[in-house]
């Protein structure tokens, strides 16, 4: 006998979701209508209809909801996620000045704990089961241990991309307390906390970021890289590392905006792929996202939030707006040849794979997960909201999980066999002591900035709008003649 009736979950305990429809994102894309996905260990045991319900087992009532692979983030710039929401009107441009050059240096190992355990339940929460860690705020080794620490909190799967915006990449990745950092703390084959180099490359000439591309191939770790950001990298970088031998398959351009096709053939003829941010793209201006592109290039695609400092870690957002971006680019090239597209190239079902199965892939996961198969580690998503008009009828699934669904309909999640969310609640999460991290986080830097420093930032000037003469205008009405004047 099941004992779906206990209301807590043990650890250990199989879980089995019951009678949803099953995503399985493997190969073939198999879709199976009122199926069961069973998780026993951290593995799924089995995937089909009507399966047997081991003793102990906790089962989920999954019917009405849509059981998905768990979402990956392959760049999220996490310990930004303490100043949620202050840089919703910046561009790239007070984006740079705020943490290169003027404020970024005033976080502390204990800001970046902040940062990172809200940002890494906030992706748990909303089904992104793993999420880079590209954390560029890594001063000191203190910082990254605390950046670790807070990963290591959470129960979530994590890849921490190590990296250091107050120096240059030949200078942090070459230092002797980088080097017994990641002695200390990175342990190979661990696919719960993975290892990544993050910096970019100017297209400096001299390329110094090549000492650090050659600790990257000592280590034989991947490096991931803003790649074709307008006014900050370019065509220079990629083609510098194409000459050094740096462009790997492991390697992940981050972007990959405003690129030339020389560039775009460069990454495809080396197995890399692009981390598309379309939310971050449209908003700070790297360039307009690229899928539409990367399509001919036949370069693989996986998605991925960016900054909370904008925008929230929701992949939801991530299928949504590129779905978006990119047919509205067909569109717009072709109205501009006075042409009309009757058939859209990029597909909902493609965007969830690339929510799914290309961030697995880009992260060299996709043996371990990024698909609901027998034998693969159990990270789990039901979709399933009872009380949502939105969640009727579900015909499309895949236009379901991009356009329909939000990160409030994640009902349940699985990470690694553990259930971390069940009807829509956070087990075990200490949400009250992540928000007094944040909220000292935010005392500190309105403290050390001033208070009026901090409001200054968060409002950036609005350029002036020029409201064009309209000849067909003719403003008043004369009550008096009853006619317009003119
Ligand atoms: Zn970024």
């Amino acid at each position: 006998m099941s004992s779906s009736d206990e209301r807590e979950p043990v650890a250990g305990r199989p879980v089995l979701f019951r009678n949803g429809l099953v995503l399985t994102m493997d190969d073939a894309h198999t879709v199976l209508p009122g199926a069961d996905v069973l998780v026993v260990g951290e593995r799924i045991a089995e995937v089909g209809v009507g399966l047997a319900a081991p003793d102990g087992a906790l089962e989920i009532d999954a019917s009405g909801g849509i059981i998905m692979p768990g979402m990956i983030d392959t760049h999220r710039h996490m310990w930004q996620t303490a100043m949620r929401g202050y840089g919703a009107d910046w561009t790239l441009t007070q984006y740079f000045v705020w943490y290169y050059l003027e404020s970024g240096k005033l976080f502390r190992p204990e800001d970046v704990y902040a940062g990172n355990l809200l940002a890494a339940i906030e992706s748990i929460d909303a089904g992104v089961t793993t999420t880079v860690d590209w954390s560029h705020g890594l001063q000191t080794p203190q910082h990254a241990d605390a950046a670790v620490d807070a990963l290591e909190a959470v129960p979530g799967r994590f890849v921490l991309a190590y990296g250091n915006i107050q120096q240059g990449p030949w200078e942090w990745a070459t230092s002797p307390g980088f080097r017994d950092f990641v002695e200390r703390r990175v342990h190979r084959g661990d696919d719960m906390l993975g290892f990544q180099l993050a910096f970019d490359v100017t297209g400096d000439p001299a390329f110094p970021e090549k000492a650090a591309f050659e600790v990257a191939r000592e280590l034989d770790v991947p490096v991931t890289t803003h790649a074709g950001v307008w006014g900050a990298t370019n065509d220079d970088g990629i083609r510098l590392m194409h000459e050094g031998g740096f462009m790997t398959p492991s390697t992940v351009y981050v972007h990959a905006a405003t690129l030339t096709p020389d560039s775009y053939h460069r990454i495809a003829a080396t197995g890399g792929s692009v981390s598309v941010s379309t939310e971050s793209e449209q908003s700070a201006g790297q360039g307009y996202p690229p899928t539409w592109q990367l399509r001919h290039h036949d370069i693989p695609v996986s998605l991925s939030m960016d900054t909370s400092v904008w925008w929230s870690g929701d992949l939801f957002s991530a299928m949504r707006t590129t779905l978006g971006a990119d047919r509205s680019r067909e569109h717009l090239e072709a109205h501009g040849r006075q042409e009309t597209i009757t058939h859209c190239h990029l597909r909902a079902e493609q965007v969830v794979e690339w929510a799914t199965r290309g961030g697995s892939r880009a992260l060299g996961l996709d043996a371990s997960v990024g698909s609901l198969e027998a034998g693969k580690k159990a990270d789990v998503v039901l979709i399933k909201n009872d009380h949502s008009p939105a969640m009727f009828p579900i015909l499309n699934p895949y236009g379901h999980v991009a356009f329909q669904a939000q990160r409030g309909d994640v009902h349940s999640v699985v990470i690694n066999g553990r259930l971390v969310k069940r009807e829509h609640r956070l087990v075990g999460i200490d949400l009250a002591k992540a928000r007094d991290g944040v909220q000292a986080t935010i005392e500190h830097l309105m403290s050390s900035m001033g208070a009026d420093a901090w409001t200054k930032g968060m409002n950036p000037d609005i350029p002036a709008t020029k409201v064009l003469d309209n000849p067909y205008t003719y403003t008043a009405w004369d009550a008096g003649t009853a006619q317009w004047k003119h």
